[in-house]
């Protein structure tokens, strides 16, 4: 159950949060919980969530070591303030940052290298999906953006299928829709990495995932978990969908 708090929260408000959601999560154990704050936020979230059981994740990485790329951050510096977790390729990084399938694969494996766990987002546009084309949308993200992964890499990585249409628009894939982008995913990843692999992969389905659509879409045998943006920016809603 993962949270990407996007351009949202100061260190000072990333600490209110901690401080309410701790107790409101009935059992850490029960789902991994994954919450990504923007760069600066990092080192607080991990001492606040300290002995929670809580993994902390940045929202983007650069895949070189170190260098000079002005206002880039490494695997390594992510790793450095505790980090464990990153999301890679997120739509908003793909429309606004000019990130691609290739960079994406990149960015993953420069994550995998320093141990830290890769969400890579994957997911249509509105367009896409009304040209009837979502189905050679995500084969060609997952082709050229995952493919690309040794094996062992691939065991490593978790998706996301977050259809762009349905990101912060109010407007929730249904979860036969998310279900069916999931079993496509699954079937690529099987004909890329064979019937174990596929089956351990975990699928995240992400856009506009609050309370109360949670339990309908996580009934969804395909669906692993959640890659929740606006509702995670809220303790009591953000605990309502990880105490699912
Ligand atoms: C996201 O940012 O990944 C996301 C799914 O946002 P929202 O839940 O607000 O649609």
């Amino acid at each position: 159950m993962a949270g990407n708090w996007k351009m949202y929260k100061t260190c000072p408000e990333t600490a209110a949060f901690f401080e309410k959601f701790r107790s409101m999560v009935a059992d850490p154990e029960r789902a991994e919980i994954v919450i990504c704050p923007p760069f600066p936020n990092l080192s607080a979230a991990v001492a606040a969530c300290d002995g929670m059981g809580i993994h902390i994740g940045a929202q983007n990485l650069y895949w070189a070591r170190e260098g000079a790329f002005t206002g880039e951050v490494s695997a390594g510096m992510l790793r450095a303030v505790g980090c464990t977790w990153v999301i890679v390729g997120h739509s908003e990084r793909r429309q606004y940052f000019g990130e691609t399938d290739q960079s994406v694969l990149k960015k993953t494996i420069a994550a995998l290298e320093d141990g830290l766990t890769p969400i890579v987002c994957v997911g249509e546009r509105l367009e896409e999906r009304e040209a009837g084309r979502t189905e050679a949308v995500l084969i060609s993200q997952f082709e050229n953006g995952i493919r690309g992964l040794s094996p062992e890499q691939f065991a490593h990585i978790v998706i996301a299928y977050e259809p762009v249409w349905a990101i912060g628009t109010g407007k929730t894939a249904t979860p036969e829709i998310a279900a069916d982008a999931h079993r496509l995913l699954r079937a690529q990843a099987r004909t890329a990495f064979g019937e174990q692999a596929a089956d351990r992969v975990r699928i995240l389905y992400g856009g506009s995932v609050k309370p109360d659509n949670t339990k309908s879409l996580m009934e969804q045998p395909e669906i692993d978990g959640v890659l929740v943006g606006g509702a995670s920016l809220d303790p009591a809603s953000f605990a309502l969908i990880v105490n699912f």
